[in-house]
């Protein structure tokens, strides 16, 4: 692309940024669709978050992303906050707007455009989720939201599993999460779920590790979807597999958050095969 007078910026906010699959995904959609836009990627150090934020809007940036440990952080520094980010109490995009930036979560209804595309439903599903972390909450309120019918909440540490729950279905107003430690898997009624797997266990470079290695749990899983990325087939979707499930890993959460995000920004829709097109540009890159 020619860089000119007229170019838009948008790009990340985070740190580390370095490994970042974003601007391949944003750069290649700004070509598709011919948009004079460059997304660049922005190392803040911590005490910057905020200077960082009112800078960029200073500098006209269209949009940014944010990306860990700045996601809740970000929020203080906002002129709006979306309904469903300020649930979730986590924001990785911002809008321009007058006055300042307006803080949206796409990384829930990426994870959920992902799992769509893959035939995977939520709604009236008995679901396992692994973690109570930043990634797991949000999954937690998107299970809610979309009217799982019950969501065992596993988590090394049962206070964070209770204090999440607790969360989710006082702000939902749905009692749909339940709360367990996960050395109590084995107590997990006899039947098939649907299993997130939210924890940072089996993250590269850890990647020989899965959060529970017991063989009578994946018993359990008819489709395993791992949220890492790194690597592509973790040591979770090997269990699955060897245990006759179907297993999902989150690059295509990654795909669908960046294009909602390029929605937003752009006001228009990402048509599913220009999605599709992108996320082949993502597997090549990383040699999948
Ligand atoms: P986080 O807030 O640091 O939470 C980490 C979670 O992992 C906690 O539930 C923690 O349990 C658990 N955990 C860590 N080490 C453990 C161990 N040895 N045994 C058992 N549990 C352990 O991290 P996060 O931001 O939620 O991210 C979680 C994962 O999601 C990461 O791997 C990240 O790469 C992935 N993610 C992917 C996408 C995507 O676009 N695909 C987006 C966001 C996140 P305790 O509470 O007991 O410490």
């Amino acid at each position: 692309m020619t860089i000119d007078g007229y170019t838009r910026t948008c790009g990340l906010i985070g740190n580390p940024v370095e490994h970042t699959l974003s601007p391949l995904i944003h750069n290649t959609l700004a070509k598709k669709f011919s948009h004079n836009l460059v997304y660049v990627p922005f190392h803040v150090d911590e005490e910057k978050i905020q200077a960082a934020v009112e800078g960029a809007y200073a500098l006209n940036l269209l949009g940014l992303n944010v990306t860990v440990p700045y996601k809740s952080q970000v929020m203080e520094g906002l002129v709006q906050i979306d309904e469903l980010a300020e649930k979730i109490g986590a924001v990785n995009t911002l809008v321009r707007m007058e006055g300042g930036f307006k803080g949206y979560n796409t990384d829930m209804p990426g994870l959920y455009r992902a799992m769509s595309s893959e035939g995977i439903q939520i709604e009236g599903q008995e679901i396992i989720l692994l973690g109570a972390g930043g990634a797991a909450r949000a999954v937690a309120f998107l299970c809610a939201a979309k009217n799982a019918s019950k969501v065992y909440l596993l988590n090394r540490s049962i206070e964070k599993a209770q204090a999440v729950a607790g969360e989710v279905n006082a702000k939902t107003g749905k009692n749909v999460i339940y709360p367990m430690a996960l050395s109590d898997y084995h107590q997990l009624p006899d039947q098939k779920f649907l299993a997130i797997q939210a924890t940072s266990v089996g993250l590269y470079p850890d990647t020989e590790r899965a959060v529970i290695e017991d063989e009578a749990f994946y018993h359990k899983i008819h489709t395993g979807y791992d949220l890492i990325y790194k690597p592509f087939h973790t040591r979770f979707m090997q269990h699955v597999k060897e245990q006759g499930g179907k297993a999902y890993h989150g690059l295509k959460m990654l795909l669908y958050q960046g294009i909602i995000a390029y929605e937003l920004w752009n006001d228009i829709a990402v048509p599913e095969e220009m999605a599709a097109a992108v996320y082949e540009v993502l597997k090549e890159k990383i040699g999948i």
